[in-house]
């Protein structure tokens, strides 16, 4: 009988801790899932989930885990994702995104080379880069310490894995999103906005720059990519994303088809919602990602926006 693998996932309560426990049970995984927080995430595969609570930045604590738990790949996930928090917390940030990261090389440097790591690297790494469609030679050019923490974590991955020959690969993530993502991100905000107006709770929904364009896709096909990284032969950094550009006023726009509204007889434009450091296009190329893993986006645009809305109509019917 093949012996089953354990894998490490840090950030287990997020979004992307979830659709990846979710995928690596599927696949009969003994899931070690680390959090912070000081009892487990409540989903219906939490039961299979082997939660633990740890400080990323405690190596000693870290070697223990690897010692007591023995994973074959590790998954690191944890970080403070929210760009605006990072300007109001930016050394928070860097210790949640940056330093974290070596804690956690160094701790399987010392205890086992042979563990897969795999690096959730952002998108927001190539910065401002007007027009220009995004892959893995793409210069790096950060403007917010959100962006910055994720550049160090990516280049000390990078570090690891050429000065220490370990299977280190860094996913470079676009803007993934679904039900669980924070009420903060945009595509929440609508899909929440939608299902209130469609109730009647709510009259109107006020975003920001509605021309903002952004490469949108599903989390769950994200995760998937995260697994097949360390899948192959070589450690490397992909490029994950649909190389499709779609506007916030797009989103809006299918938002309300959804539930057989009109967009603009609700939606309206306005300066306190815009973010200080706006980056104008991020959109991608997966071709890496699809030659060298059979990486495929499986959720359509407008499936991934029904999706959403679905969940939230569902969400606050359910607590009338
Ligand atoms: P979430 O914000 O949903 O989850 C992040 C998790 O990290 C949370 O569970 C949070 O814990 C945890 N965390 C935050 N700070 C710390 C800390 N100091 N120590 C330990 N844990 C911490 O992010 P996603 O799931 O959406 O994203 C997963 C990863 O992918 C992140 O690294 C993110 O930066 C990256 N990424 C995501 C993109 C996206 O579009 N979703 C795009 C590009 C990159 P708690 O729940 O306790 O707050």
């Amino acid at each position: 009988m093949a012996k089953i693998k354990t894998a490490l996932i840090t950030g287990i309560h997020g979004q992307d801790g979830y659709y990846l426990s979710q995928l690596l049970v599927e696949k009969n995984y003994h899931v070690v899932g680390l959090g912070r927080r000081l009892s487990g995430p409540k989903w219906p595969h939490a039961s299979r989930i082997d939660y633990q609570v740890a400080d990323l930045i405690d190596l000693a604590h870290l070697i223990r885990l690897l010692q007591e738990h023995r994973p074959v790949e590790i998954y690191n996930l944890a970080a403070q994702s929210q760009v605006p928090l990072s300007w109001e917390q930016p050394i928070g940030t860097f210790g949640a995104n940056g330093l974290s990261v070596i804690h956690l090389l160094e701790a399987i440097r010392r205890t086992d080379s042979s563990i897969r790591f795999f690096q959730a690297s952002s998108a927001q790494i190539f910065g401002r880069h007007r027009s220009q469609i995004c892959d893995e030679q793409t210069p790096f050019r950060p403007h917010n310490p959100y962006a910055s923490s994720k550049l160090f974590a990516h280049m000390m991955t990078v570090d690891y894995r050429e000065g220490q020959g370990l299977f280190a690969s860094c996913g470079i993530l676009f803007n993934h999103e679904s039900p669980l993502r924070p009420p903060s991100f945009v595509s929440r905000k609508i899909a929440s906005a939608v299902a209130r107006i469609k109730l009647g709770r709510q009259d109107k929904l006020a975003l920001g720059n509605l021309n903002s364009v952004r490469d949108w896709g599903y989390a769950e096909d994200y995760v998937e990519g995260m697994w097949l990284s360390l899948q192959v032969e070589e450690p490397s950094d992909f490029v994950f994303c649909t190389g499709e550009a779609h506007s916030v006023q797009d989103f809006a726009q299918l938002a309300f088809e959804v539930v057989d509204l009109d967009w603009t007889d609700y939606v309206s434009e306005e300066k306190q919602f815009r973010q200080i450091d706006r980056t104008d296009v991020l959109v991608g190329t997966p071709n890496k990602a699809q030659e060298i893993l059979g990486w495929q986006v499986r959720t359509a645009f407008s499936t991934l926006v029904e999706k959403m809305v679905r969940s939230e109509l569902k969400a606050q019917i359910g607590s009338q």
